[in-house]
């Protein structure tokens, strides 16, 4: 299947906010309070013991609620974003936000031209839709190497990851060693549900990538990200063409 177009420009039809119109309920704020107090916790003893670490913001609503807790609390942490060359618009324009709303200059990593190049003379600029095999070589290029880069002397690295985004992160730790790229990882939101990063973002006022008001719960580059309807696993609007179980970029491998 090449892209499925037409089933995208449908759902785009009836495109309205979502995960920004929940109920602060009584039990929502105490459990979001709670596990904010457990997120801070856990960042600060990062900053301390695994000093220097680094966060891997991709822009996306739980990367936020991290970036607002390690500014906010001056964490010596360091935060950067893969720019992958084919990102949505309101990511870019997202990014700005981040520099003018918390003066925050994120260390942005680009691919390497000598691996990019050949990649796209050889497949083609959209050779990703034609196989698996060709996709993780796009994402290779644009984000597995880049991050690699973005590692390089690092005790520890933070990411955003939920346990409940997909099948391919059930089961998620908050800390494992990433054995791949030789530190420790972190997810301190791993155990936090959707509607508590929602409560987080709605009463902290924190910016947040438009779109997620056009039912993009989870999102990655333009080409490999669709709009999903309500129900469905956050993360099928990712890569929709292939298998659930096929569905991470390569930066994410689960610990054994
Ligand atoms: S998500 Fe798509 S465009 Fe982005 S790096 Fe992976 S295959 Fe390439």
């Amino acid at each position: 299947m090449k892209a499925g177009h037409c089933s995208a420009a449908a759902l785009r039809e009836r495109q309205t906010t979502m995960s920004i119109n929940i109920q602060l309920t009584e039990g929502l704020i105490a459990s979001t309070a709670e596990k904010t107090e457990a997120a801070n916790k856990l960042l600060a003893d990062i900053a301390r013991n695994f000093s220097p670490a680094t966060f891997a913001n991709s822009l996306g609503a739980e990367d936020m609620v991290l970036t607002d807790l390690i500014v906010n609390a001056k964490l010596n942490i360091e935060i950067f974003s893969l720019d992958t060359g084919r990102l949505p618009l309101e990511t870019y324009d997202l990014m700005a936000q981040v520099k003018s709303h918390y003066g925050l200059k994120l260390k942005i990593f680009t691919p390497r031209h000598k691996l990019l190049e050949p990649y796209v003379r050889e497949n083609g600029i959209n050779a990703f839709y034609e196989s698996v095999e060709l996709r993780k070589a796009c994402c290779h290029a644009r984000k597995v190497e880049p991050l690699q880069r973005a590692l390089e002397s690092k005790k520890a690295w933070i990411t955003g990851m939920r346990a409940q985004q997909s099948a391919t992160r059930d089961g998620l730790p908050v800390r494992s060693y990433d054995e791949g790229n030789g530190l420790e990882k972190f997810n301190p939101l791993a155990d936090w549900s959707e509607k508590e990063v929602w409560a987080y973002i709605k009463q902290h006022a924190v910016p947040y990538n438009a779109l997620h008001d056009k039912f993009y719960p989870s999102i990655g580059c333009a080409p490999c990200t669709r709009s999903v309807t309500p129900g469905e696993d956050v993360r099928s609007g990712r890569w929709w063409w292939e298998n659930p179980e096929s569905k991470e970029c390569g930066l994410h491998v689960k610990a054994k």
